[in-house]
């Protein structure tokens, strides 16, 4: 497929207005072909008031066309399959088989939807009969209405334009106007197509799909603030989610913004795991903190240990690991600038001090793992030290005590996810009082694992209270991803036949229901 640089609009191309501008191979530092031109206020109008006329035609096709669709779009993503993951390489300089692996997923991701569209579970179906006085009440979730999605950078595939967010809002019966990374337009414009042509064969309204292309801010805060808009999904910095959510709060209408931003992904190594298996902890450490240059949301950023023996031993043995790691190109110039300022501010901060650093960067994208040390007096003492620095470094933070570990536990910001290393007899009542105070803090918690590796299945939770995401109450993984995209509508005394099929006597869908307070599928 020839790459055009054009926005994807009432299905077609369309040539922006606006200033041009070029994907970077952040490898070799060169421009790349073509031209993608920003788009403007119209067009943001244009994709706004399709999606929002065809929002009442989408909502109310069968679960099945739309399940349809979300497998059309994962087989037509296959078919592009080693164009995408070619241009995505060069945009991002992610390796083959961390690309390869993620187009898999990012298939997965939208049949996954498919199949909770067919259960219809989400729904939540729930009939209680009249009663003496009170009423037939009947509720299900109906779709919101378009949703605005922001692509991230470190996930070109599976949280950009064909990613979880416009999987879960197309399962929701929620139009999608997607605006486009800017440090990976042309992979954007590949999955977006593969959107656009699903969408086209499935002889649904244009509507359904749009993608806008920029690169700066005014598009998208158009876009938040468009009056078709009802939702916005959005993944990367925790600046950019702020501001976002500003903007959809002081619309006249205000709407949702479920924005995934910055998490330090606290690891609690408990003194019976280090006693037990501290070397190889510490490899699985190293791996999981500079895989793909330590760009994931779910990087470990923070390591806290009990002072000792085996946790000096834990030190010399991860600092042996990350001394030996390679540097690795970053996204884009601009996250390794931050990356770079990022570890200067942990260089010159009191009380931390700097145990290793990766091999020299051989060029100007390329970042250094950074492995640094503090404790847990300095790290209760100044709030800065818990700030995510996006790339491969961490801060190791030396308690006195359990109380003391329970105490900067206690002090952190919310997070994705929080790690427990522990032996199962030796460490369980510290590991139980981590547990009881983590489930505050996270999204997932998980005991003797890595946080990195985010499943795509029903029981994830990726999100987190703030600032790991501006909403603690949902998840932008898995299918209760769709839950964000849905409100419930209540039907009083509504004639069988008015009702929506969720609803009706003869539970024409199959769907397991709640009648009267009971479970059942009838
Ligand atoms: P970003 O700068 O927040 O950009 C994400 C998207 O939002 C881009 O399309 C960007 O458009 C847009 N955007 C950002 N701020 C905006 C604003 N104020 N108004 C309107 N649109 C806005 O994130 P990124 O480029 O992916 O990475 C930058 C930093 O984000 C990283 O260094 C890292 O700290 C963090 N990050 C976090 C995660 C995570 O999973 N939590 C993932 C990736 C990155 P433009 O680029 O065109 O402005």
């Amino acid at each position: 497929m020839t790459i055009t640089g054009e926005m994807l609009i009432d299905g077609e191309a369309v040539t922006g207005n606006g200033d041009a501008f070029y994907a970077l191979n952040p490898t070799t530092g060169a421009q790349m072909e073509p031209a993608f031109r920003s788009g403007g206020v119209t067009d943001v109008a244009r994709a706004c008031e399709l999606g929002r006329q065809a929002f009442n035609l989408y909502r109310n096709t069968s679960l099945e066309t739309r399940a349809a669709l979300l497998e059309s779009i994962a087989s037509n993503l296959e078919a592009a399959g080693n164009e995408l993951v070619e241009r995505a390489m060069a945009e991002t300089g992610l390796a083959r088989p961390r690309l390869e692996g993620e187009l898999a997923r990012t298939a997965r991701q939208l049949r996954m939807f498919a199949g909770v569209v067919r259960k219809g579970h989400w729904l939540n179906a729930t009939l209680d009969s009249a009663s003496g006085a009170a009423p037939d009440l009947r509720m299900r979730m109906i779709a919101l209405g378009p949703v605005a999605v922001f692509g991230a950078s470190n996930f070109p595939l599976a949280f950009s334009v064909a990613g979880g967010d416009t999987a879960s809002a197309l399962a929701a019966a929620c139009p999608v106007i997607v605006k486009a990374h800017p440090a990976h337009p042309g992979t954007s414009e590949i999955a977006g197509r593969a959107i656009q042509a699903a969408v086209a064969s499935a002889g649904l309204p244009h509507g359904v799909f749009s993608m806008l292309v920029d690169h700066g801010h005014a598009i998208g805060e158009e876009l938040v603030r468009h009056s078709a808009i009802k939702a916005v999904g959005f993944t990367g910095s925790r600046s950019g989610g702020i501001a976002l959510s500003r903007i959809a709060a002081n619309r006249p209408e205000p709407i949702p913004v479920y924005a995934e931003m910055s998490s330090t992904n606290p690891v609690f190594l408990l003194p019976g795991a280090l006693r037990a298996g501290g070397v190889q902890l510490a490899t699985g450490f190293a791996d999981s903190l500079t895989a793909s240059a330590g760009q994931f949301c779910t990087n470990p950023g923070l390591v806290l240990a009990i002072a000792g023996a085996d946790t000096d031993a834990w030190k010399l043995a991860v600092s042996a690991a990350i001394v030996g790691r390679p540097a690795a190109t970053m996204l884009t110039p601009g996250i390794h600038a931050a990356y770079e300022a990022g570890i200067a501010r942990l260089d010159g901060m009191h009380g931390v001090r700097r145990l290793a650093h990766g091999v020299t960067p051989a060029s100007s994208c390329q970042a250094r793992a950074a492995l640094y040390e503090t404790t847990a007096d300095a790290f209760l003492a100044d709030k800065q030290i818990q700030n995510e620095v996006f790339g491969p470094s961490s801060v190791i933070v030396i308690c006195r005590d359990s109380a003391h570990m329970l105490a900067v536990a206690q002090a952190l910001e919310g997070q994705l996810t929080a790690t427990v290393h522990a032996e199962l007899q030796v460490d369980a009542a510290l590991a139980q009082l981590l547990l009881s105070c983590l489930e505050l803090k996270a999204g997932r918690v998980l005991i003797n694992g890595f946080p990195t590796g985010v499943e795509v299945c029903h029981a994830m939770v990726h999100g987190g209270p703030f600032p790991s995401t501006s909403d603690g109450r949902t998840t932008s993984v898995g299918a209760g991803a769709i839950d964000r995209f849905l409100r419930p509508v209540c039907y009083q005394n509504v004639p069988d036949s008015w009702l929506p099929e969720a609803l009706q006597d003869a539970n024409p869908l199959n769907l397991w229901r709640l009648k009267d307070g009971e479970r059942v599928n009838g």
